[in-house]
């Protein structure tokens, strides 16, 4: 039986390790980590639960497809629900929008509380599904780096269409013409965070994003996001992939020639494969387990995503007018931008998230009270003073929070854990703490991003957030199918 290795067990190493299972290999996967999951983590603090990154559930079917490829049940592992609500808005002037799943109910809430008329929505959202059809299958269900994507005709029915992705003007361009309501403009460039990108100089085509939350919709999974990871390690292990927990690959070995993976190295352990899958931040992977061989540095030094600070609140009280997503806006979000990406610094009105599960799984918080994940965007790591930044920005989100929801938000903090880009760092050895690998900043930014495999180096591959098709649990998840195609079949 041939053998694969994979470095690393976030979503995208753990979504590879499947698919290479299913084909036949003999899979085992290294993992720094004593657990599964990478980012896709959770944290257990006096009696609340917190999942400690991703707690956005869209594009199920990505799970569901790796339960049929295994022939397996997904309902026996995994299960989840449709929110009624996508997110609740919060503006500095008193608005309060709610993003219902149900579209006309959408656009119902926004014609009511915003200046915007329903024809400037729809046309808005069929703009956005427009750029879903002509970018999907290209962009994000093959390699882009590979002859044969170019040569299938969908790619060619696709280029046909590529002026109708807006690719040429930014996100906050084609919003203001759209919108004439500047609370729509700012809820519409939100979603160039969702790949931690600055929507004042990211391409319209992200444009696309709102597109896989306001049609596909927005889904919580039952017992919260780490049972994603639980359920697919699970499934895993049932279709015979083996994990090694607490174990660092330290270095890919290779052959003589230096052109052909031939297993990697535990510390002085060599461990033999055939194929050999890096799930680690691509940055790292060049730099700590190929270190003599020559760098793609154009590709590893594109402009990193930003990262993020994440307050894990236990408040004693319940907030009937909050729901499981929370958002509550700065008045002035093009100055918060400059902050992350150009000043590198924390705006001292940023944008705060906020997070609870504890909303729709009763025991992630003792009783009366419920699990706040509060997080808001900051640069990536370049060495501020990130002790003397957090002080700062905790005062600044406790008074915003205090005052738009006219409670002394201090008093209330029962339990408290913080995670910054450097411990995101030092987690998951993602570098500088981004939390998308690189920003999706400029036009270009897609075919920047490293492929699914090593030109250089035969039966090397990557897969995860770092490299094609970019961060966030649905493309981690599709990097695992455009390499696991890529591996040939045993
Ligand atoms: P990672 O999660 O980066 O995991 C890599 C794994 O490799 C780690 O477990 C690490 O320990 C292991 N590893 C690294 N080096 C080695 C080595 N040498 N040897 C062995 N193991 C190694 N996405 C969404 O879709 N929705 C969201 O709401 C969302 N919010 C987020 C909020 C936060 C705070 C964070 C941090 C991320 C968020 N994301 C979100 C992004 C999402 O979490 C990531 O894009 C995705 O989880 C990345 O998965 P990955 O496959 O790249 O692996």
């Amino acid at each position: 039986m041939q053998k694969a290795v994979i470095i690393g067990s976030g979503i995208g190493g753990l979504a590879t390790a499947i698919r290479l299972a299913v084909k036949g290999y003999e899979v085992t996967v290294f993992e720094a980590n004593d657990h599964p999951g990478g980012k896709l983590s959770e944290i257990n603090l006096d009696g609340f639960r917190f999942d400690a990154g991703p707690s956005l559930f869209t594009m199920p079917q990505y799970i569901e497809e790796l339960f049929s490829l295994a022939k397996k049940d997904t309902a026996t592992y995994f299960s989840y629900h449709q929110l009624k609500k996508n997110c609740i808005y919060f503006y500095e002037d008193g608005t309060t929008i709610t993003a219902w799943a149900d579209e006309d109910k959408f656009i119902a809430e926004i014609t009511q509380k915003t200046t915007e008329n329903s024809s400037s929505i729809r046309r808005f959202l069929a703009k956005s599904k427009t750029i879903y059809t002509i970018t999907n299958p290209v962009f994000l269900e093959k390699s882009l780096h590979k002859i044969s994507t170019y040569l299938h005709p969908n790619t060619w029915l696709s280029m046909f269409r590529l002026p109708q992705i807006d690719s040429m003007r930014s996100m906050n361009r084609a919003n203001e013409s759209f919108f004439s309501d500047a609370r729509m403009v700012q809820f519409f460039n939100r979603y160039a965070t969702y790949n931690g990108s600055n929507p004042y100089k990211a391409p319209a085509t992200l444009n696309v994003i709102p597109h896989l939350e306001h049609h596909f919709g927005a889904f919580f999974p039952k017992g919260g996001m780490y049972s994603i990871t639980k359920a697919l390690y699970q499934l895993a292990l049932d279709i015979g992939v083996s994990f090694q927990f607490n174990t660092k690959v330290t270095e890919i070995a290779l052959d003589e020639t230096c052109k052909k993976v031939t297993g990697v190295y535990i510390g002085t352990t060599k461990i033999l494969a055939d194929v050999v899958v890096s799930n680690m931040d691509i940055v790292p992977t060049y730099r700590k387990l190929l270190p003599t061989q020559k760098h793609p540095e154009k590709l590893l030094n594109q402009e990193r995503s930003s990262s993020a600070l994440i307050f894990y609140w236990g408040i004693q009280k319940e907030f009937k007018q909050l729901d499981v997503h929370n958002i509550f806006f700065s008045a002035n979000y093009k100055t918060e931008f400059e902050h992350i990406f150009d000043k590198k610094d924390i705006y001292n009105d940023p944008t705060v998230y906020i997070n609870i599960t504890a909303k729709e799984c009763k025991t992630d918080a003792p009783n009366g009270c419920e699990n706040w994940f509060v997080m808001i965007n900051v640069p990536n790591n370049s060495g501020q003073n990130w002790d003397d930044l957090i002080k700062i920005a905790r005062n600044n989100i406790i008074e915003k929070l205090s005052r738009l929801l006219k409670e002394d938000i201090s008093s209330l903090i029962i339990a408290e854990q913080i995670l910054d880009p450097r411990s995101i760092e030092t987690n998951t050895s993602s570098y500088l703490g981004a939390l998308y690998g690189n920003s999706s900043n400029n036009t270009f930014a897609a075919f920047f991003r490293h492929a699914n495999f090593s030109a250089t180096i035969k039966n090397l591959y990557f897969c995860g957030g770092s490299v094609h098709p970019g961060g966030g649990i649905p493309l981690a998840l599709l990097s695992g199918k455009i390499t696991a195609d890529l591996i040939k079949k045993r």
